[in-house]
């Protein structure tokens, strides 16, 4: 996995947990919650069934007695026994004829056996364990006038004592106990339906808006009525009676479930409340803690990990993939340097000040964070290049004039997220704003320090550029040791006599990965990285090496100019690095000039001065580069005591060259040169009448294709042989 997928991948996650916290909450609220409930109904259920149980044997008994005594007893006495007892039954004889009745039949058909042996009577205790067990068992039936209670069918081979037919519908009997309590009046006339008792049940009030006693309630209420038919066979009459026993359960009793109900009801209700004060302070905290995530102390803004989250959220939205978004790689040049001149708490304060700033410019819609020290994230909507720019720009403008007095300079890169062709539904997909946000970052390195604001918009050729300086960097200690670049000697004749005056020393890199590279493809990424004094130093002394052994060989040597570059020509001791350099070699200082481009000037104009005239001093001679090239540097010709002036080729190119116009310039660029006492080369000539007109004009030395390319060392010497030109040289032109 690559680090950015790594990094990715950890983003999600630290994000993710906190949302995981409430949900785990809310499953736990919810497990407990059940398992609360579940435990009291299993309460409430088996406590009622215990004392349904309870009264139940306690009717049994009754029963057995009415019966026994029925059973001992004749005719219509033992009748008057049966219809005294208050108990409804029915009498049948072994044919199952109805004998007597009191009540209505409302037995179901099926019963169940059912053990109990709390009646004994002495005559029991002559019986042996079956019998008595035999003798206490009775066979229950439901009634079909309340299905509170119902008895299931015990198998045969189940042992009697474990047989429990006995089974007690909690919910209705739930129902029933409200069914109770709502039948009967409470406070007013129990003929007056209207003042019900369920109005003051629910809401604790009764009409008159009086708080209802709950517990005077219950005392007056009746039971709770649950019917079981139990049967009880006489054997000594070949009779069997049907005993209806009511199970009354005193409301009063039952008064515990509720208060069990209600109890957890509060318990859950309370749970309930917890939770959501929990679930409330988790958000909060969650805010909190992205708030602290997402937050930039230094800037007090948003900083880079909500710049990516909220980036990358924004593309891959359906409504969004057809519109064309920028991503900006916003950087602060030069804060370092205003950190070092002023103070890091002025930095500071500047940075939150430019950060607000910037924020103003920013639509609702679009995203502002602050990314690294110096640089800032930005995501705009794109209409098209031209306002896109424009307002870009402006943007730019407006933060250079943060301080007072002080421009201070930014650049932008730009990468352009383009709008999707697919449909309705279409959407981004793999959203990756670090590897993007990359892509504005390149854009935004190829920006020149010194440029000002700038805005630079990134395409792949852009990138192959930096891939290209990349493997240049990478490689350039290793090429020059291996001794890879090669020197190339481009000579300069007198447009008059055709003589051979001079040359100069142009580098060419003979890679063996890369092939044979011009110095445009990486003398300006040495000049960048500072690998360019290596260079320099190179030069002049593969220079110095062979002008020595041309000497040693007896040739007529013409003097050799040497590019140094810019970015050297600031050191303090540059004469002296090249005066040794050159003296290790042992050529004699006439055979070596430097060159120095015309730019180079405007640095440190002073120390430039000094070093040209240390070099001068050590008899080396010094030319001005490129001149007329971009800077005018006139002004600075006058302070400069140059021997050289170098024409650009500029001058020789183009129509605007052969007008009169452009004839008269290089005339008096050449009459300036003579008057300051300098000698003239004129670059980049490649045509006969351009080079009459030179000599014409007084022109000392003629660099140019006309009479010779950059030719490697070999071929130089032939023309130091030489010593003199045809003119138009086909076999040189032809030689690069
Ligand atoms: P430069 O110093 O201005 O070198 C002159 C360039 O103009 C050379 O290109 C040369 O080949 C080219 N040139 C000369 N006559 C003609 C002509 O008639 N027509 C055309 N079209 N071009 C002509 P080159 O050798 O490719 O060098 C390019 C630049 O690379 C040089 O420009 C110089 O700035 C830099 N450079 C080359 N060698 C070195 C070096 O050893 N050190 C440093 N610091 N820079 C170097
Ligand atoms: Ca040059
Ligand atoms: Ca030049």
């Amino acid at each position: 996995m690559t680090d950015l997928k790594k990094r990715k991948k950890r983003r999600k996650k630290l994000l993710k947990s906190k949302k995981g916290g409430v949900i785990a909450s809310f499953f736990v609220f919810i497990i407990f919650a059940a398992m609360l409930l579940s435990l009291f109904v299993v309460m409430a259920s088996m406590t009622s069934e215990a004392s349904i149980k309870n009264t139940l044997i306690a009717e049994l008994d009754k029963a057995t007695i009415v019966r026994r005594s029925y059973a001992s007893n004749d005719g219509d006495e033992a009748i008057g026994i049966l219809e005294k007892s208050e108990i409804d039954y029915i009498l049948l004889d072994k044919q199952g004829n109805v004998i007597s009745q009191s009540g209505k039949d409302t037995r179901k058909k099926r019963g169940g056996k059912f053990l109990h042996a709390t009646s004994f009577s002495s005559e029991d205790e002559t019986l042996s364990n079956d019998e008595l067990l035999k003798k206490y068992t009775y066979t229950l039936y439901g009634d079909s006038e309340n299905d509170v209670i119902s008895i299931d069918e015990v198998p045969e081979d189940e042992p009697l004592d474990e047989a429990d037919p006995i089974d007690i519908n909690g919910f209705r009997f739930f129902k029933e106990v409200i069914r109770t309590l709502d039948s009967s009046d409470v406070n007013g006339d129990p003929s007056d339906g209207s003042d019900d008792f369920s109005e003051g049940f629910k809401d604790g009030y009764n009409k008159d808006q009086r708080p209802v006693d709950m517990k005077a309630i219950m005392e007056e209420k009746d039971s709770v009525q649950l019917p079981v038919w139990v049967q009880m066979d006489i054997p000594e009459k070949e009779q069997t009676v049907y005993f209806r026993c009511v199970i009354s359960m005193n409301i009063l009793n039952l008064s515990f479930l509720i208060e069990l109900l209600v109890f957890s009801g509060v318990v859950i209700a309370i749970m309930f409340i917890a939770f959501i004060v929990m679930i409330i302070r988790g958000l909060l905290n969650i805010r909190r803690m992205r708030n602290l995530l997402f937050t930039d102390i230094k800037v007090d803004g948003r900083n880079w990990l909500w710049f990516v989250y909220n980036a990358e959220s924004t593309l891959s939205k359906h409504k969004n993939a057809k519109k064309i978004f920028a991503l900006i790689d916003l950087e602060f040049i030069g804060y370092r340097r205003f950190c070092v001149c002023n103070s890091v708490d002025e930095g500071e304060v500047l940075l939150k000040n430019v950060a607000k700033k910037l924020r103003g410019y920013v639509d609702k819609k679009e995203l502002c964070a602050h990314n690294a020290e110096d640089s800032f994230a930005l995501m705009l909507r794109y209409t098209d290049d031209e306002s896109f720019k424009n307002r870009l720009e402006m943007i730019l403008s407006a933060l250079s004039d943060t301080v007072q007095n002080n421009s201070l300079a930014f650049h932008a890169g730009v990468f352009l997220l383009p709008a999707l062709d697919g449909g309705f539904f279409a959407k981004r997909k793999n959203v990756d704003t670090e590897t993007d946000f990359i892509n504005a970052s390149a854009a935004c390195a190829t920006l020149a320090d010194n440029s000002g604001n700038a805005v630079m918009f990134y395409n792949d050729k852009l990138v192959e550029e930096q891939k290209w300086i990349n493997t240049v960097t990478q490689t350039q200690q290793k090429a020059l040791d291996n001794e890879e670049f090669i020197v190339y000697y481009q000579p300069k004749y007198d447009p008059r006599t055709h003589e051979l005056r001079g040359a100069e020393a142009l580098i060419r890199w003979q890679s063996p990965e890369y092939g044979f590279l011009s110095p445009y493809k990486f003398i300006p990424i040495f000049e960048n990285n500072g690998f360019i004094t290596k260079i320099d130093h190179y030069m002049i002394s593969h220079v110095a090496r062979d002008q020595r052994k041309w000497l040693d060989l007896g040739l007529k040597c013409v003097p050799v100019s040497v590019n140094v570059s810019r970015a050297h020509f600031i050191e303090s001791d540059l004469a002296e690095q090249i005066r040794d350099i050159v003296d290790a070699e042992g050529t004699p200082h006439e055979y070596i000039e430097i060159e120095l481009t015309e730019s180079a000037f405007f640095d440190d104009k002073d120390a430039m001065v000094e070093t040209i005239n240390r070099l001068k001093g050590y008899g080396f001679a010094v030319s001005m580069d490129d001149f007329g090239s971009g800077y005018s540097s006139l002004n600075s010709l006058k302070d400069m005591p140059l021997d050289v002036l170098k024409l650009d080729a500029e001058f020789f190119r183009g129509e605007a060259a052969d007008t009169e116009r452009g004839e008269l310039v290089v005339s008096e660029a050449i009459r300036l040169a003579k008057n300051l006492d300098m000698r003239t080369v004129a670059e980049g000539v490649e045509v006969k009448e351009q080079v009459e007109f030179l000599a014409s004009q007084g022109c000392d030395m003629i660099q140019g294709y006309y009479f010779a390319k950059p030719m490697p060392h070999d071929e130089y010497e032939e023309r130091i042989r030489k010593g003199r030109s045809d003119g138009k040289d086909e076999e040189s032109l032809n030689n690069e």
